[in-house]
């Protein structure tokens, strides 16, 4: 394998809810879930059943057909959100790489403007293709990668004089994450996106909302816009679409269709009859177990108890995050207290140098949280 990852010491054989197994028999508390992935814990029962019975009737057949579950559950997305019309694929870089690309084609041949530039944000992360690492406004993911692709600007967050200055009659669309993530845990101001919103719509400009670490459940709505009364043009999905099994989504409002015409886009694997099953009930239990409401009563739970328990840590400067998405920001590096945390049997990651990310999965429970939480105070204390 190339070494593209710093891997930790730990081999993870097994899991079930909340919690993993090594390859030695030691028990973890997983506070990280895959990145934002097994928002339903780990081997969730009703998810195993669909997918096993669909692995009993058909796995794979082209997207020159008909895929019932792929219908299905465009319209569980459909009928839960602001959008649309649904492009599935296989990875949260290619549901930007997808959102890029219907943005500038329903620009330049349903508008007819020639518009085609993204402005996306300092600090914001969209993926890792050509043009999602370009979309990310951090240097470190572009390094060595030259010559990118054309078209993209990249401006400070929060700050609506940046943005009027960089609007100008090329612009296609705005990018943004609502909570940027891998960014530092920064959620965005709701005066601000407001008035993004609004500029979107007065300039002709698309709003493409990147939900793939918000989405799912994960910040206590469904999707994150929805804290902040606003409709995205374009929003796109994939970490906890899956539960763990790997597929993305692009969902679009019904002017945005005709810019994705037959032809113009595709995936071989893009929404499988398996994925697509999984994605189904992904999304049945979600919604109908409601469990972006859990989420939001376990982050106020989670945010409260890291707030009381760190309250005389000096190295932690702040605790902040919107529903089952939070940091803990120290006042210096952390990266070893994520490797001492594991010592201890906690799953925890960075988000950025001096950020602590927790990212527990939706149907924690208060014991977890509180059992997490007593490692971090004693981690964090000490310091
Ligand atoms: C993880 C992530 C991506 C990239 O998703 P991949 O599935 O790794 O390609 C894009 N945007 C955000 C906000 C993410 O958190």
């Amino acid at each position: 394998m190339l070494p593209t990852y710093a891997r930790y010491p730990l081999t993870l054989v097994k899991g079930e809810g909340s919690w993993l197994w090594d390859d030695a028999g030691n028990r973890y508390l997983d506070f990280m879930s895959g990145i934002a992935v097994t928002n339903l814990g780990h081997a969730p029962a009703r998810i195993k059943e669909a997918l096993l019975q669909q692995l009993d009737q058909l796995w794979h057949v082209s997207n020159l057909f008909h895929i019932p579950n792929q219908a299905d559950a465009a319209k569980l997305l459909t009928d839960n959100s602001c959008g649309d019309a649904v492009f599935f694929c296989n990875s949260g870089a290619e549901a930007n790489e997808a959102a890029i690309k219907l943005a500038r084609r329903y620009q330049q041949l349903v508008q007819n403007n020639g518009r085609y530039e993204i402005i996306t944000f300092e600090q914001s992360f969209h993926g890792r293709t050509l043009a999602t690492l370009t979309a990310t406004g951090q240097a470190k993911v572009k390094e060595g990668f030259a010559p990118l692709p054309e078209g993209f600007k990249y401006i400070a967050y929060n700050d609506i004089a940046a943005l009027e200055t960089a609007v100008s009659d090329k612009t296609a669309a705005i990018m943004l994450e609502l909570v940027q993530a891998e960014g530092g845990i920064h959620p965005v101001d709701q005066t601000y996106i407001q008035q993004v919103a609004d500029l979107c719509q007065r300039e002709g400009i698309l709003l493409i909302v990147d939900e793939i670490q918000t989405g799912i459940g994960r910040t206590g709505k469904l999707f994150a816009y929805e804290h902040f009364g606003i409709e995205p043009d374009i929003f796109t999905l994939a970490k906890g679409l899956g539960s763990g099994f790997p597929v993305g989504a692009m969902v679009a409002k019904e002017k945005l269709r005709e810019g994705f015409g037959a032809g113009s886009h595709g995936s071989t694997f893009g929404g499988t009859p398996i994925a697509t099953a999984v994605v189904k009930a992904t999304l049945e239990t979600i919604v109908g177990d409601g469990l972006s409401d859990r989420a939001a009563a376990q982050g106020e739970y989670l945010m409260s108890q890291l707030r009381e328990k760190l309250s005389g840590a000096s190295f932690v400067k702040e605790v902040r995050g919107l529903g089952l998405l939070v940091g803990i920001e120290c006042t210096g590096p952390v990266a070893d207290v994520i490797t001492e945390a594991q010592k201890r049997g906690l799953l925890v990651i960075t988000a950025g140098p001096n950020v602590v990310r927790l990212l527990p999965n939706l149907l924690v429970t208060n014991e977890e949280i509180d059992e997490a939480v007593a490692i971090l105070a004693e981690l964090l204390s000490a310091r």
